[in-house]
């Protein structure tokens, strides 16, 4: 494993430095390990990747900015040496892409975050509104052998504590045909699938209030105009009301 590289001389390695961590930059050859990426390349790469798996809209460098939390001018400068560096395309009208090489690496970072959460809550008994922010740094440090051990240790499980799927060593991740719970219809029956993990307070509330991941839910008639869907929840006489942010993060697989 490279270490971090001295500074350089050369000015048009300059550039690289911060998408390289180091080692053997100008003999890349699309073949290396992902953990020779800089954790900003990691994070952009994962980024598109994510951002493209539930949703089929083009991925733009504003929705990038938004996910990342990081200025628009900031994006367009790292899509732009990402592309020179043959992970990532993007089109004169703003959809960014993952060439072959970036969405191999994407997957690996995906597979790396969402092992990583798996192993927090199946092995060290942390809550799943605590995992996401704990598998946000670990991811950039963890070796490959190291989560290779832990999918081992785990049994290869296939998906994390918030449903979503962990793709394969070989990089096989296939999405689900899960809805959006907005796009239940009335009455119809529905396993929960899939809670998106990016807000732990989000994550207590719904735990809180019985709501995870293969727990049934029935959309009863909303309020009109409310903006909020009234869910039954696991066959129970109550009824909770549950607004836009709620109900957006929620994926489920209808029954029969
Ligand atoms: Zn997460």
């Amino acid at each position: 494993m490279p270490c971090s590289n001295p500074a350089s001389t050369d000015e048009s390695f300059g550039n690289l430095q911060d998408i390289f961590r180091g080692g053997d930059v100008l003999g890349y050859s699309g073949n290396m390990s992902v953990s020779n990426l800089s954790a900003s390349t990691q994070d952009y790469l994962k980024a598109v990747w994510v951002l493209g798996e539930w949703s089929d809209e083009p991925v733009t460098q504003k929705r990038i900015a938004e996910r990342l939390g990081l200025k628009l001018s900031s994006v367009s400068d790292a899509v732009r040496r990402l592309t020179d560096q043959g992970l990532l395309d993007h089109t004169p009208r703003g959809a960014v892409t993952l060439t072959e090489s970036g969405q191999s690496y994407a997957v690996e970072m995906v597979r790396r975050h969402r092992l990583i959460e798996t192993f927090l809550v199946a092995t060290l008994g942390y809550r799943w509104d605590q995992v996401h922010d704990e598998a946000e740094m670990i991811e950039h440090a963890v070796s490959d052998f190291m989560i290779e051990r832990i999918a081992e240790h785990l049994g290869y499980p296939d998906q994390d504590p918030h449903g979503d799927l962990i793709p394969s060593a070989d990089g096989t991740a296939h999405r689900s045909e899960a809805v959006l719970l907005t796009e239940l219809e009335q009455g119809r029956p529905a396993r929960v699938v899939r809670i998106s993990d990016e807000d732990p307070a989000l994550l207590q509330f719904f735990a809180e209030r019985g709501i995870g991941v293969s727990v049934v839910v029935e959309v009863q008639e909303g309020a009109p105009y409310s903006d909020s869907l009234r869910v039954r929840i696991d066959g129970s006489s109550q009824i909770m009301p549950l607004g836009r942010s709620a109900t957006d993060a929620v994926r489920v697989e209808p029954l029969d």
